[in-house]
């Protein structure tokens, strides 16, 4: 016998049948309150910054509605594409508030972001001469070089990473050229940038990296002279998706930054420099989650629950055989007495959002609640099998939904066959 589910879901199962009731199974749902006590301990913990700016990694979740909650904290964006750029501009988010952190990066997007004054993070020294010319020949006045210092990202509790084999940012000479070569074609003002460890579940992944980017800042500026304006420690501040881990406290975290902050960059004299993150994780994974129902049951070699979503809902099971918890709403305190495989529809095997899983006796009708999909979840999805995508849903703080995003219909599935009108032809046989 297995302990109870040690996971709280946010959402009721009379709330999901109140929601199911307008918007039907599968969608996703965000808790509003959860959104803002977060954002408001990660602008507590970093306070002591004056610069200090999270730039909401917006591929996590572009959902302009969450965003704009964000915001009201103090949060910009940071952008990786033409949509993401566009997307921010529409919000009416200012210049220096976007953050445009992008790899292998299309000419036009680097025009696009230098047009709305987005900051520009340079992945690798080469793009400087394409990044001239792609914004007809004068570079902004602040620009940014993304950092790789090759070998292996080790913290002590044994996480690690692997930037020798990441294909993201310059080498340390790369980077002390790049920062000449800037200066020279008229940059004023310089950022650093890496991101070298993700979904850490550790205290420790910031104040390591900003020990090394701060010892970097000073070297590169000995050598080069450059006004460093800003460290951005990227993503990489991980949640706890399985029930055991312990979560991130990032009141500590942001405290680790600041010590290292005293120790390195004040008696270098270097102490306006601005702290920026780009969280997208942390912002946002665990308030938010895919509600689905259980449709099928199946007795073969397994036992298997089949859902009414799939992995075109949240493809990170399938992708990375990530776990997600489920809790079976109204069943959180019955004893995990089943193991089931929890299936999509898809034809693919490995669409499935656990394996061999204890939970409580599933009856067709109950709702999962699938923990922690509010970052890389809906917006990793995808059309396969011509499934549609989901609504996104917001349970607001008064316990009302609100529809942020409606569900995808087959109209929309069919609307890039320009000419043919296969959804109208249907409509009208
Ligand atoms: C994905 C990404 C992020 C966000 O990462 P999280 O792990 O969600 O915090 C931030 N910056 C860049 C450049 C990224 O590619």
């Amino acid at each position: 016998m297995t302990a109870v589910n040690t996971k709280p879901a946010f959402l009721t199962k009379e709330q999901a049948q109140e929601i199911a009731k307008t918007y039907p199974t599968p969608f996703y749902v965000y808790d509003e309150k959860g959104i803002r006590e977060n954002a408001e301990a990660v602008k507590k913990a970093f306070s002591w910054n004056k610069g200090f700016r999270e730039y909401f990694a917006v591929k996590a979740t572009p959902n302009p509605y969450l965003i704009n909650i964000l915001r009201e904290y103090g949060a910009g964006t940071d952008c990786s594409s033409m949509t993401e750029l566009m997307l921010s501009k529409a919000m009416d988010i200012k210049g220096e508030e976007i953050m445009f952190s992008s790899n292998d990066t299309p000419a036009e997007e680097y025009a696009y972001a230098a047009k709305i004054g987005a900051i520009i993070n340079l992945d690798d020294i080469t793009h400087i001469d394409f990044c001239e010319q792609a914004v007809g020949g004068k570079l902004p006045e602040t620009m940014s070089c993304r950092f790789n210092p090759g070998g292996i990202f080790q913290m002590s509790n044994g996480i690690m990473d692997n930037p020798g084999d990441s294909k993201y940012g310059m080498t340390r000479e790369q980077i002390a050229e790049a920062f000449r070569i800037l200066m020279e074609k008229g940059v004023k003002h310089l950022g650093i940038h890496a991101f070298l460890a993700s979904n850490t579940v550790t205290n420790e992944y910031y104040p390591q990296l900003a020990g090394q980017l701060f010892e970097l800042a000073v070297e590169l500026k000995k050598e080069t002279g450059a006004d460093i304006a800003f460290i951005n420690l990227s993503g990489g501040v991980g949640i706890p998706y399985r029930p055991d881990q312990v979560k991130n406290d990032i009141a500590v975290i942001g405290e680790g930054v600041r010590k290292q902050y005293e120790k390195i960059l004040v008696p270098a004299g270097m102490d306006n420099v601005a702290i920026y993150t780009e969280m997208g994780r942390f912002m946002m994974g665990p308030y938010g989650a895919l509600v689905t129902k259980a449709v099928h049951e199946k007795h073969t070699y397994k036992e298997y629950i089949g859902t009414d979503a799939c992995a075109v809902n949240l493809m990170r099971p399938a992708m990375y055989g990530a776990y997600h918890h489920i809790t079976v709403l109204g069943k959180e305190n019955e004893p995990a007495t089943e193991t089931y495989d929890v299936t999509g529809s898809l034809c693919e095997n490995n669409d499935k959002f656990a394996i061999d899983r204890k939970l409580p006796k599933i009856e067709m009708g109950d709702y999962l609640f699938i923990h922690d999909a509010g970052a890389h979840g809906y917006s990793m999805g995808y059309n396969y099998n011509g499934k549609l995508k989901c609504a996104e849903i917001l349970l607001q703080e008064d316990g009302s939904a609100k529809l942020i995003r409606r569900a995808e219909t087959p109209r929309d599935y069919f609307a890039t066959f320009d000419g043919l009108d296969i959804y109208d032809k249907l409509m009208k046989a």
